[in-house]
């Protein structure tokens, strides 16, 4: 095992804390991957271990086309589209999948999550958009993914039906969206129960997204006199 698939197991199997801190799944539903840079390879969770015992050492690593390459467990029975997106989507690094409970009810209503607040319009750019209906198995689900959030803003998309698929640069950035989708659906929710949600401006969601995904955050800073 080389010291970046180590790494990444690592990173991976505390990635899923997040999941459950968040309350983002329940039982063993949920899982998080990432691409091991330079590699056509994915760590992934295994299939149907509680979360209390994911570790280092249960997760596995997978080639990009779901075959598993090295570990003591079957992998994620959502292995074929997380790597279906990535062979399809370079630049992602990390996928994550949950059927949080907010915007898993926007999936069930076949709605996209429409921007009517600075912290979506901040994260995702725009709406969540809602993505096709696929079954599982075969790449179906991976290719409702990538046609719904290709040259799209959102790293989030709803898949009817079902629920949250994310993309990242990496793990811990899909992570965010997932924790991000979740809280806004939330939100948006509770707006659609008090009343009609104020919509926003193109231009006023453009900004945001723009500062956000560009200025946003702590930045290395030119040292003091120079
Ligand atoms: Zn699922």
């Amino acid at each position: 095992m080389t010291r970046r698939i180590r790494e990444l197991r690592e990173t991976v199997a505390r990635l899923h804390g997040e999941l459950t801190r968040n309350n983002l799944v329940a039982w063993t539903s949920g899982n998080v991957s990432a691409r091991v840079p330079g590699q056509d390879l994915m760590v992934i969770k295994p299939s149907g271990v509680s979360y209390d015992d994911l570790t280092a050492a249960t997760m596995v690593v997978c080639d990009l086309d779901g075959v598993l390459v090295e570990g003591d467990f079957a992998p994620s029975s959502d292995t074929a589209a997380h790597a279906y997106v990535y062979r399809a989507m370079p630049e992602v690094g990390g996928v994550v999948h949950t059927h949080s409970s907010y915007a898993t009810a926007w999936a069930a209503c076949g709605e996209s999550i429409p921007c009517h607040l600075t912290a979506q319009a901040d994260e995702f750019g725009g709406e969540i958009p809602i993505g096709p209906f696929a079954l599982i198995g075969g790449d179906d689900i991976g290719k409702g993914i990538v046609a719904t959030l290709a040259g799209h803003r959102s790293p989030a998309v709803l898949m009817r039906n079902h629920g949250v698929f994310t993309i990242g640069r990496n793990a811990r950035a899909a992570v965010k969206a997932a924790v991000m989708c979740e809280d806004v659906a939330r939100t948006a929710y509770l707006a659609r129960t008090l009343g009609q949600p104020v919509p926003m401006a193109q231009a006023d969601i453009d900004s945001l997204h723009d500062r956000y995904q560009n200025v946003y955050g702590q930045h290395p800073v030119a040292p003091a006199g120079s």
